[in-house]
């Protein structure tokens, strides 16, 4: 074993002044090593190491579904199709396009040029740090590592410490399967993160909340590292008057309670007119009490909250509006009934900040052509959900209203589809991956341009004449 094979290992074992355990700049001096060895750019490597992460997550598929259980009460159901198939499906849309992807890109070239060719060149940007969220612990840390693979970049991920459950288990597992001197896992909380963002990446990419977010961005501007920031906001749900109330209902409430609400894409409020409120309300509690019984709290597929401090904050939000089913909090179990919300005036702030949780208010319009209006008065969410049978309906709010995703009668399922970009829109996020995009992400699209020896034109050298200038035109 050579020495750049042993210091990344080394790295997270070493004391370092930040009062942690890792030695962040020999973890990066050893990916950066090895990443100039040339061996990730190779594309059988790349196949491999994408083999052996799809591998980790088959062969312990038990072992993710206890840790995601443990740390969220996520039902095995729930934690395969969430977290497992999706990162599973996203290394087997890369193996399936990986070839076309890496391919050099032919594009025109003008007159001036000739003879000669121009080519899009994908190449690795280098080592990349990956930071993950805790609401799907195990997919928003490794569907990133995806297209970082892919695109033959080393890597170092850093899954959040409040899914410990899970976060162990990446740490665990990953330098078992995948080449440890390109890739390493790095646990940790504010510390870790600060040593790991003070160093030069190639990239970054975040997933979290916005306030991180910008200590991330100022991090990586020091070093003028590109960054994709995976955030949030408060998604709006409109449900319009002709829209199918009982797959609408059905639909809203997978959205919103999978996962307890803890889902960055999950409808945030519901906006719709009083009249359709009346018919809405009672089809969307049915629809929980199918899903989940009378008594959610007793049902092994409803999720719960990731710690007592987030069960309270939820719990606040409780005072802003009228309760009109729901309700009951215990913090101390991190349980939070599905509620739903009515009379939350604007300003309260439930209606201010991203709720987060299973907590669903409803806005309820005189007029159903005020909701362009209402959501244009809000910052960019991340996603934006329409509820209609009418096309121009659909069409209209798409057009008016910007958010970096959008659905149209359901929620969150263009996920699933991997040539879909996933990202936010200004506070909500920017950049974006899944599929090639993530590709693109971590890769940089180099400009090449071979020329020939032959016809160089003497136009463009001085001494320039009339004649040139008038033949310079002509080429133009
Ligand atoms: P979190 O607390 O897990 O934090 C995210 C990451 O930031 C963690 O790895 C954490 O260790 C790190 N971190 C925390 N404080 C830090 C600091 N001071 N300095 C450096 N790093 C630090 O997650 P969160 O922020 O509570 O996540 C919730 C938010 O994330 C919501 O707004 C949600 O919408 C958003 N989110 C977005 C997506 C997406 O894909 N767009 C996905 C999930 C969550």
């Amino acid at each position: 074993m050579d020495a750049a094979t042993l210091e990344p290992k080394m790295a997270t074992e070493l004391d370092s002044s930040q009062g942690t355990h890792l030695n962040a700049p020999a973890l990066v001096a050893g990916l950066r090593t090895y990443f100039r060895s040339g061996t990730t750019a190779e594309l059988s490597w790349r196949r491999q190491q994408l083999a052996q992460l799809r591998k980790m997550l088959t062969e312990n598929e038990k072992r993710f579904l206890d840790a995601l259980k443990s740390d969220l009460n996520k039902a095995p159901q729930e934690g395969f199709m969430t977290e497992i198939s999706a990162v599973v499906g996203d290394i087997d849309h890369a193996l399936k396009h990986l070839k076309r992807w890496v391919r050099p890109r032919g594009v025109s070239t003008p007159i001036v040029a000739q003879p000669g060719k121009s080519y899009i060149l994908p190449e690795p940007l280098g080592v990349v740090l990956i930071i993950g969220a805790w609401n799907y612990p195990l997919q928003l840390t490794l569907s990133p590592l995806v297209p970082a693979i892919a695109a033959g970049n080393c890597a170092v991920v850093k899954p959040s410490e409040l899914s410990p459950a899970t976060s162990a288990l990446i740490a665990e597992l990953l330098p078992r399967y995948l080449d440890s001197d390109a890739f390493a896992c790095v646990e940790g909380a504010v510390d870790e993160t600060t040593a790991l963002l003070e160093q030069r990446w190639d990239h970054i990419l975040y997933t979290g909340g916005g306030h991180v977010g910008r200590i991330v961005m100022t991090a990586a501007a020091k070093h003028l590292t590109p960054v994709t920031l995976e955030l949030g906001g408060k998604s709006p749900c409109i449900v319009a008057d002709d829209a199918d109330i009982e797959v609408t209902a059905r639909r809203i409430a997978w959205g919103k309670f999978t996962n307890a609400g803890q889902t960055c894409i999950a409808p945030d409020y519901l906006l719709c007119t009083r009249a359709t409120a009346e018919r809405l309300l009672p089809a969307i509690e049915k629809s929980v009490r199918d899903m989940f019984g009378e008594n959610p709290r007793e049902s092994s597929d409803y999720g719960r909250i990731v710690n007592e401090r987030h069960a309270r904050r939820l719990a606040a939000y409780l005072e802003d509006g009228e309760v009109l089913w729901g309700g009951e909090v215990d913090p101390e179990s991190r349980y939070v009934a599905p509620t739903l919300i009515r009379n939350a005036g604007p300003e309260t702030p439930v209606m201010q900040e991203e709720i987060f949780g299973p907590i669903l208010p409803v806005v309820e319009l005189d007029d159903f052509s005020r909701v362009e209006e209402f959501v244009n008065e809000r910052e960019k969410p991340l996603a934006l959900y329409v509820f209609t049978q009418d096309q121009a309906t659909a069409d209209r709010i798409l057009r008016r209203c910007s958010s970096g995703n959008a659905c149209v009668n359901d929620c969150m399922m263009f996920m699933a589809a991997h040539d879909l970009p996933f990202g936010g829109v200004g506070p909500s996020g920017m950049g974006a991956y899944h599929g090639e995009h993530g590709f693109k992400t971590f890769s940089h699209y180099k400009a090449v341009m071979k020329r020939k020896n032959i016809l160089d034109l003497s136009v463009r050298y001085a001494p320039f004449s009339t004649f040139k200038f008038k033949l310079l035109r002509w080429l133009r």
